[in-house]
């Protein structure tokens, strides 16, 4: 006779799972170790999305597929190559035909005196005048804005590249320096394009010289291009350099007040009064995959059902966009971030082709996700078992430096099943069974007894993990796509580091031996949810109004999806009780206008954001399907 501690449900999990566990090998920490150490290679170059790097990366992942007989992506055919799944990407873009600026009897030449940016749109014009706009910032909350004493509506704006405050890392104008951003302004403000006036006195020294694809966004709805400063003097008809020069610093708001340009020599420019443009960039679509394979159930009925298992295997490359390094140029490994969940998944795909659990099982390593979770975004679009399908996604993202048994588990609101399942796989870390009685240890406490007092189950509390577990479905990794498609998740993260987005994310960092113990506990998770027929119960999370701060005052609860996009910006979700929630907005929606702002891509939508205050209502243009719909909106304040 056994004597319960624990409710029966749980010894059930306890030992079903043992059963399974006694089946499959267990996660190989030389095998962890090996796959990172390949990855996270100099040869490898930090595998940004759409470089060689990144190809190298998914051809080796697609070899251990193959080697353990996944199947292939179903469109596709047997070769490795067949387990790859292509999205499009743009790589970079290149200057297109016919750029051409001219005024007065001057026509300055693309790439040596002036050059579109990369987000600038393609466009032709003729004879358009000119403001003269001092930085092209608009800043509402700090009441500062550089339209304000001028109208550039038809007009093509002149601002300075640089920002007031400039070498100042802390100004307060650090937010609205983006080119970004004063795009938007200038489109705000009616102006035909924007000019900016690079600081470097040699055109080719400036960093907007070098045409730039920063792949977030769309595009800017207006031209924009950079221009040197020699063009600048003829653009604004001043006589010298030095003329240039002092235009600048008369134009810099005082250090206490915000007013733009006061008593400044602004309203003295008289800037040319026909322009005539031209502009053309080309994207440059490049090959991105996921590496997508598949292991088909044992259950005849249950393999129409899947589990998604997913890492993303790209990351930053020799840094820039995203990386926390000083200066570009060097390999960013990415051992933690993430060779270390791509190396799991390689193992768990190991492990469940030694024992096939019921379901499907999808292995998925994405590609993008550094850039906005765009190959996971990609995959729900196209998935290899429809979504109505998939019971569950199980996302890893940097899950290689376990310190002192702490592990952060997301996602455990979207299912009530989740949080017993995550327990019972912890408890069974440390457990032991003994048909004699186990032996006497402070540590280990009995599970189950035999009916003479003897301990035939026990568990050892130190082998556990200490786990935070996070309700919010959405969040900074791939699982987020998944969960704005209703779909029940969960994330494993062992929490941020120094190295995290640097290039000393290396591969000897790993803490492989507590690497492989969370591989072993996702194993356990997953076999959990595959040993009944019920699937977890998909739930919406509702998540106080943290989330990622956008520095503004205002709080929304949209989940923006970033994908490139300039016809709108399209929720992923909106979470529950929020100001979104209540004005009627829904996943799906593509808001094109907020607050009188039109919005086409994230930049605008934060822009708009930037100008809107707490308990006042607003306008929200939506678009739902063909159907175009206006709601009120009523912003929080941020907490
Ligand atoms: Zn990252």
């Amino acid at each position: 006779m056994f004597r319960k501690l624990f409710s029966s449900t749980l010894i059930i999990t306890i030992f079903s799972s043992l059963a399974f566990a006694q089946q499959a090998p267990a996660p190989s920490v030389d095998k962890l170790r090996e796959h990172v150490t390949y990855l996270a290679s100099e040869k490898l170059e930090g595998r940004r999305t759409g470089t060689k790097g990144s190809d190298a990366a998914a051809k080796y992942i697609a070899g251990e597929y193959e080697r353990l007989g996944l199947l292939p992506f179903p469109r596709n055919g047997k070769s490795a190559n067949s387990y790859l799944q292509p999205f499009p990407f743009v790589v970079g873009v290149a200057l297109g035909k016919g750029n051409s600026l001219s005024f007065g009897t001057s026509a300055p030449r693309v790439g040596e005196d002036w050059m579109p940016l990369g987000f600038s749109v393609n466009t032709r014009f003729e004879n358009i005048p000119a403001v003269f706009v001092a930085y092209g910032i608009t800043a509402a909350d700090l009441n500062y804005d550089d339209y304000s004493r001028t109208s550039a509506a038809d007009k093509v704006a002149i601002a300075f590249a640089a920002a007031p405050d400039d070498d100042n890392p802390h100004s307060r104008f650090a937010r609205y320096r983006d080119p970004r951003w004063r795009a938007v302004a200038a489109r705000n403000a009616g102006a035909k394009a924007l000019f900016l006036i690079v600081r470097a006195a040699n055109f080719n020294e400036a960093h907007l010289s070098r045409l730039h694809f920063d792949n977030s966004a769309g595009d800017a709805g207006i031209p924009v291009i950079a221009i040197s400063r020699q063009t600048a003097l003829k653009l604004l008809n001043l006589p010298s350099d030095a003329a240039l020069a002092d235009l600048e610093s008369s134009v810099k708001p005082n250090a206490n007040s915000a007013a733009p340009g006061v008593g400044s020599n602004a309203d003295k420019v008289n800037p040319i009064s026909a322009i005539t443009l031209a502009t053309s960039v080309v994207r440059e679509i490049g090959p991105a995959h996921n590496v997508v394979g598949i292991l088909e159930g044992s259950d005849p009925i249950l393999k129409k059902e899947a589990i998604v298992i997913g890492a993303h295997y790209d990351h930053l490359g020799r840094g820039g966009e995203g990386s926390l390094a000083p200066k570009e140029g060097d390999v960013h490994h990415g051992a933690d971030d993430n060779a270390s969940g791509t190396a799991g998944l390689l193992e768990l795909a190991r492990i469940f082709t030694a024992h096939r659990p019921r379901r499907t099982i999808v292995f998925a390593a994405f590609s993008g996700e550094e850039e906005g979770l765009l190959g996971s975004n990609y995959y729900v679009t196209r998935p290899a078992v429809p979504l109505v399908n998939t019971i569950a996604m199980i996302n890893m993202d940097m899950i290689g430096r376990m310190k002192e048994n702490k592990l952060v588990i997301g996602g455990v609101g979207t299912a009530p099943e989740w949080r017993p399942i995550i327990e019972a796989a912890n408890l069974l870390q440390g457990v032991t069974v003994s048909a004699t009685g186990a032996p006497a240890s402070t540590r280990n406490y009995p599970l189950v007894v035999a009916s003479n007092g003897r301990a035939i189950v026990t568990s050892d509390s130190a082998k556990q993990f200490v786990i935070t577990m996070n309700e919010d479905g959405f969040g900074p990794s791939d699982h987020s796509s998944f969960y704005a498609k209703q779909i029940p998740v969960l994330f494993f993260w062992t929490g941020t580091h120094d190295d995290y987005h640097k290039p000393s994310d290396t591969a000897d960092k790993i803490n492989y031996t507590d690497h492989a113990r969370i591989v072993s506990v996702v194993a356990k998770i997953v076999r959990e949810v595959d040993s009944t027929d019920k699937r977890p119960t998909y739930v919406a999370t509702k998540t106080p109004a943290a989330g990622r701060s956008t520095g503004f005052r205002v709080y929304l609860g949209t989940i923006p999806n970033y994908s490139d996009s300039s016809d709108g910006l399209l929720l992923d979700g909106v979470r529950e009780d929020s100001p979104a929630a209540k004005a009627g907005l829904q996943a799906g929606d593509r808001i094109v206008k907020l607050a009188g702002r039109d919005i086409r891509n994230v930049y605008d939508y934060t822009h708009a954001l930037s100008e809107m205050k707490a308990d006042n209502e607003y306008e929200v243009e939506v678009l739902r399907g063909i159907t175009r719909l206006t709601l009120k909106l009523t912003p929080a304040a941020r907490k």
